[in-house]
């Protein structure tokens, strides 16, 4: 009601600035209360993982823009012009943080362009993680917080947060529609911490290119092994095969996988030098395209789980 006031008032006031002849198609490119296209929240978010939980929780009410491309490494990035300008246009801008969009240095520059400031523009959705680093350099942040569900749900939470702060008005739908999200979520983070109990534990070890999977092994109980650390290293160099042989051989692990995101030439010359199938993708830094099998974060996690469990039980 409110609403239809202000309406009325709004088109009673332009009424009277422009005289006659002032109907509602004459005036198209003018900022116009009547068009909600133009009222909606604009959010931009780094990778197609951040961008889907903002579509969840924003649904319909946001015009969202997601940047670096589905199926590819959002470590490296070069910000195409239609990223620059809806950056620019952005009311709110999220990027995961913990050294993910570090690698060129795409995502601070691509701030710096578009004029906009921490954290009263753009924001780190993984504020609220217990961050773990990386092991050859102790000093750097292990990105891949998102692959343990609980800190899914804490980057969903801040996500809700500062869109119902920058659009009060639709506070009350966010947060009904991240209640609902989260409540699944809840309960595939539970599943996942019990799916692995009965593997045996020297079958316990999960093969990747890139190390992504410290946060979701330490949570549901596996150990990570990989050929490099993370994507902005070399990969696949003669010291990386010659390490990851070794650990593989050293195990009884029946199966390896490789990430969607990635180059999967070396995993495949890992899985020719220790006879191992390779069982799976995975997804790691990047949904599957629309309307394939895990083309949310929520049915990326769901696959991995369930892939990773089918493969380590083989
Ligand atoms: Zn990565």
């Amino acid at each position: 009601m409110k609403n239809k006031l202000f309406l009325l008032a709004a088109v009673l006031f332009v009424g009277a600035l422009g005289g006659c002849g002032n109907s509602p198609d004459d005036d198209k490119g003018s900022a116009d209360a009547t068009d909600t296209s133009e009222a909606k929240l604009k959010v931009v978010s780094t990778n197609s993982i951040i961008g889907d939980m903002v579509e969840k929780v924003g649904g319909d009410l946001i015009d969202a823009h997601s940047i670096v491309p589905v199926g590819t490494d959002p470590h490296e990035y070069e910000p195409l012009p239609e990223d620059i300008r809806k950056a620019s246009e952005a009311d709110v801008v999220f990027y995961n943080g913990l050294n993910l969009e570090t690698g060129n240095g795409w995502f601070d520059k691509l701030m710096e362009t578009a004029g906009k400031a921490e954290d009263e523009d753009y924001f780190v959705v993984s504020k609220n993680v217990e961050p773990l680093y990386l092991s050859r350099n102790s000093s750097q942040q292990d990105p891949h917080a998102w692959l343990d569900i609980s800190n899914g749900i804490r980057y969903i939470t801040e996500i809700t947060r500062v869109m119902s702060e920058k659009d009060p008005e639709n506070k009350t739908a966010y947060e009904k529609n991240a209640d609902a999200y989260i409540a699944d979520l809840t309960e595939l983070d539970s599943k996942a911490k019990k799916e692995f109990a009965d593997i045996p534990e020297q079958k316990k070890l999960l093969v990747t290119s890139e190390g992504a999977f410290k946060y979701f092994s330490q949570a549901y109980g596996l150990q990570a092994a990989y050929i490099w650390e993370i994507n902005t290293e070399s990969q696949g160099t003669p010291d990386q095969m010659k390490q990851i042989i070794e650990r593989v051989r050293d195990s009884e692990v029946p199966v390896l996988f490789v990430e969607t995101s990635v180059d999967p030439r070396s995993m495949e010359r890992l899985a020719n030098e220790v006879d191992l199938p390779v069982y799976s993708n995975l997804f790691t830094d990047s949904v599957a395209e629309e309307g394939e099998d895990g083309d949310s974060y929520y049915d990326m996690m769901k696959w991995n789980v369930e892939k990773i469990h089918e493969g380590l039980s083989q």
